[in-house]
């Protein structure tokens, strides 16, 4: 009986040490040859068992969906963000609606392998920002990712989304409430961002 109890005290203390908690995501990897998602995953382990790549050393954020909450941003579109900069995502949004920006869909954690040096097979190798929870996407059907884009014009070639149009209500530009309160907290947005990538509904620390 007495060891029992000490099994017992002993699982109780790993718990409180959070090292038997259960991270879980489901992921896939971009196929860059096929240009379509490969290799869907549905991912279980510890939390002992991250490895670096599965957590982001800047925010603390991890692609465990234990780590991710929702937003309510104008009292109706829920999404979902890292918890530690959940707070900032929230003000800036409600910032940005109460000065008028329209806001028609917006997502946020979504894991999956989309950056970085293609493997043998076309492959991505490094997990996006948004797999962290730390990017957003501002109404995607209005706000298309572009590539072959170092400055906008008709040679974009559009990869995601739909149509950026200068003087459509719910297209971002510099002047757009959300584009100005999100970089006020430090975040960055897609459609300034240096090389041939365009990504206009896009908002992370990085803007990648
Ligand atoms: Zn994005």
């Amino acid at each position: 009986m007495r060891w029992l109890i000490a099994v017992i005290l002993l699982i109780n203390a790993a718990s409180a040490a959070g090292e038997d908690r259960y991270c879980t995501y489901s992921t896939y990897k971009w196929n860059a040859y096929q240009r379509s998602a490969v290799e869907f995953e549905e991912v279980s382990k510890l939390y002992s068992d991250l490895t670096p790549e599965e957590i982001d050393t800047q925010t603390d954020c991890s692609i465990c969906r234990e780590d991710q909450v929702s937003v309510l941003i104008a009292g109706k579109h829920s999404v979902q963000v890292c918890k530690h900069i959940a707070p900032s995502i929230e003000s800036a949004l409600s910032l940005a609606t109460n000065a008028g920006q329209e806001i028609e869909e917006i997502r946020g954690y979504r894991v999956g392998m989309t950056k970085g040096a293609l493997d043998g097979e076309g492959n991505r190798t490094q997990f996006s920002n948004h797999s962290f929870g730390t990017a957003i996407d501002v109404n995607p059907q209005n706000n298309g990712l572009y590539e072959n884009c170092i400055d906008f014009g008709a040679h974009c070639i559009l990869r995601k989304g739909g149509e950026w149009a200068k003087d459509h209500r719910l297209s971002l530009h510099a002047q757009s409430p959300v584009v100005i309160e999100m970089k006020l907290s430090g975040f960055k947005w897609g459609g300034e961002i240096q090389g041939k990538q365009k990504d206009f509904m896009h908002f992370s620390y990085s803007g990648y």
